[in-house]
């Protein structure tokens, strides 16, 4: 045996594992496995994209100041309190290893993001689950696992896998109960496919409050996942931290270039919401029909319970036959559900001609 070991937490980790993009022997007729864009990246991100590939002998801007600035723009925000990074992974990784570190915790809700609980063990943090309630984030249930070893909460908003949200009224609540010491982490990764009145995304808290941050994502309704593209706004003190620790040219340079022309293209991020306002309530109402249980999604993407967990896994192996990819979600805990992403007008419809035939396949 090596007498080489690494730090401890970090072998407690299970190594994340993505969605599958193909099936063995069979065409894939569509990748629902990771809450890709449906319509994929506007034309002229792509054409952005290739034009930065006649410069890539360049290092890109160190600190993506223009696609800062186009962020601020686009979402009326100072630029100076952006910080972009490669995907937002990056950022939340950041900001676990700025914030916590060995015997603190790491406080989340218990079917959040799976990156959460990894990013608290690598930094040899305990990360410690508050139960959720009817799959949603409790924020009494939060309150009462704070300790005074807690040093970062972090809440996806809405949350994947499960699709659901809670209110700006609750965010507010969970932030006012912490203590000041403690950084809340707000995930708003599919922030842009919910349109509740009673939905904020953290811009109003972070610019309220020093202990607050925002982390959001192009790989979801700018479909620009393979370029790994995220940023998050801060107050400055917590921007200030991040300048320190973010590796130089964290973003590489046909992402940057790529970003800012995907926000400047509203019509093609209109058409993918309208897509997603569309078909994700469709999908839902369908497959209620079937007997099963869409649990109520505001993201692009739908947590389906089977009832069991054999049900479950019998029906990912037949929506594969057909060459659809849906997501298993037993590494949250969710093994008696499948996670399925909302893709196009035909993606959806194949999904549910292929559950239809599963429920009368399985009676
Ligand atoms: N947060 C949540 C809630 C997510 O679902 C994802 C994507 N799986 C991410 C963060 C990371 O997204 P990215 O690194 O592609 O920006």
């Amino acid at each position: 045996m090596s007498a080489l070991t690494p730090r401890p937490g970090i072998m407690k980790i299970a190594p994340y594992v993505p969605g599958k993009d193909s099936v063995e022997g069979k065409q894939t007729i569509a990748k629902l496995s990771s809450n890709e864009g449906a319509l994929g990246p506007s034309p002229k991100a792509m054409a952005a994209y290739a034009k930065a590939a006649t410069e890539l002998h360049r290092y890109p801007d160190g600190d993506s100041g223009n696609l800062r600035a186009a962020i601020g723009r686009h979402y009326g925000l100072d630029a100076k309190r952006i910080v972009c990074g490669a995907g937002s992974d990056e950022l939340l990784n950041l900001l676990v290893r700025a914030y916590c570190g060995p015997g603190d915790e790491l406080l989340y809700s218990q079917f959040g993001f799976l990156m959460y609980p990894i990013n608290a063990l690598g930094v040899g943090a305990t990360p410690v689950a508050a139960p959720e309630n009817d799959y949603r984030a409790d924020v009494d249930a939060m309150l009462a696992k704070v300790s005074d070893k807690t040093r970062v909460v972090c809440l996806a908003n809405p949350n994947n896998p499960t699709g659901t949200y809670i209110t700006k009224d609750d965010v507010r609540r969970l932030h006012a109960g912490l203590p000041k010491n403690v950084l809340l982490v707000i995930d708003a990764a599919y922030a842009e496919y919910v349109s509740r009145n009673d939905y904020e995304s953290g811009v109003e808290l972070v610019d309220q409050a020093e202990n607050v941050v925002m982390t959001r994502t192009f790989s979801k309704i700018y479909g620009l996942g393979g370029l790994r593209l995220g940023w998050m706004y801060g107050p400055a003190g917590i921007v200030d931290v991040m300048s320190r620790l973010r590796q130089p040219f964290n973003v590489n340079l046909a992402a940057q270039a790529a970003g800012i022309a995907a926000m400047a293209d509203i019509a093609h991020t209109d058409a993918s919401r309208t897509n997603n306002d569309i078909w994700l309530p469709w999908l839902s109402t369908e497959l209620t029909k079937l007997g099963l249980k869409p649990l109520p999604s505001v993201g692009n993407f739908v947590l389906v319970g089977f009832g069991s967990k054999e049900r479950a896994a019998a029906a990912n192996d037949w929506l594969m036959n057909d060459g659809l990819i849906p997501r298993m979600v037993a590494g949250y805990g969710l093994p008696e559900h499948l996670r399925i992403t909302i893709g196009t007008e035909s993606e959806v419809k194949a999904v549910h001609a292929s559950l239809s035939r599963f429920v009368a396949a399985n009676k």
